[in-house]
């Protein structure tokens, strides 16, 4: 596997692939590799004739006193990682790298991008989408891995794609977790030794609450999830899945999605399910 960190070094790396029209893999990630980023990696090396794997922590979708800095890196690790799984090439650019020019263009996510996580965190999937479209111009791949543990980020992707006519193929990847359920995340290292204890009791409310979906109540579903987690919710939604709308009756795709404040760390988690089943 190759570590590159400039973008012509990456395209001279990718010539061989244009030119024989083989089948690129991308798999975006902020790095700190886990299970969840490996299981991306896995399908996307199954898939294509080759994959690319970015490693970069994406300063323009982090708010003022969001954990920027404190976010984990190890591009050691990470090589050994994506190495391990099969990736060929990490693509590890510095910030100058990407953004090379100041007040240049930037993203407007429109009205998805506002509820749930971007309610809390205004500017969030502007920056989202902007490195990420970057990554399509640079990379240029058939297809991109992303996890469902993102659902929204995974939802405005697909309308980027959609509404920008992009020739790319999205593969959403089911949620990985623990084996005690709590999904897995680069940011779980900052839980306390109580809060990891209680936090896989996240996703247990939110199977419980699945199952009495036909009186969901925010309030009451607020209440159940701080019970049982000791955290505090920033939201907990019921919406209609991938176009994040209020359930109307005829929806039968929906996803229930949530995410909880710990003293370090915030905490996301959903189930997307289909009605009845
Ligand atoms: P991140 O490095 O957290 O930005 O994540 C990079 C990609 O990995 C995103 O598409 C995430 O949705 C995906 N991902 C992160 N954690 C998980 C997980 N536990 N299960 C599945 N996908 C995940």
């Amino acid at each position: 596997m190759k570590v590159i960190t400039t973008i012509q070094e990456l395209q001279q790396a990718l010539a061989p692939y244009y030119a024989a029209n083989n089948t690129i893999g991308l798999v975006p990630t902020m790095g700190y590799l886990h299970e969840g980023h490996q299981t991306l990696a896995k399908a996307a090396v199954s898939e294509n004739d080759v994959v690319v794997m970015s490693d970069f922590v994406n300063p323009t979708q982090f708010g003022p006193n969001e954990d920027y800095e404190a976010y984990p890196r190890d591009l050691e690790r990470d090589a050994r990682i994506a190495s391990d799984v099969g990736v060929d090439i990490l693509f590890a650019p510095s910030v100058e790298e990407m953004y090379p020019h100041q007040g240049g263009i930037t993203f407007e996510a429109g009205a998805a991008s506002k509820i749930l996580c971007g309610a809390t965190r205004p500017g969030h999937f502007n920056g989202v989408l902007q490195v990420v479209t970057k990554l399509f111009q640079i990379v240029r791949p058939t297809t991109a891995y992303f996890g469902q543990k993102d659902a929204q980020q995974l939802a405005l992707i697909e309308m980027l794609v959609r509404d920008y006519h992009m020739p790319i193929t999205i593969r959403p990847i089911p949620i990985v977790r623990e084996v005690d359920g709590l999904a897995k995340s680069s940011r779980n290292v900052f839980l306390s030794a109580e809060e990891r204890k209680l936090a896989p009791n996240l996703y247990k409310t939110l199977q419980s609450l699945q199952q009495t979906i036909t009186q969901f109540d925010h309030i009451a579903a607020k209440a159940q999830i701080e019970a049982a987690t000791n955290g505090r919710v920033d939201y907990i939604e019921l919406l209609s899945y991938p176009d994040l709308q209020p359930v109307k009756e005829a929806d039968t795709q929906l996803i229930l999605a949530t995410a909880l404040y710990y003293d370090n760390v915030r905490l996301i988690d959903n189930i997307i399910f289909t009605v009845g089943e």
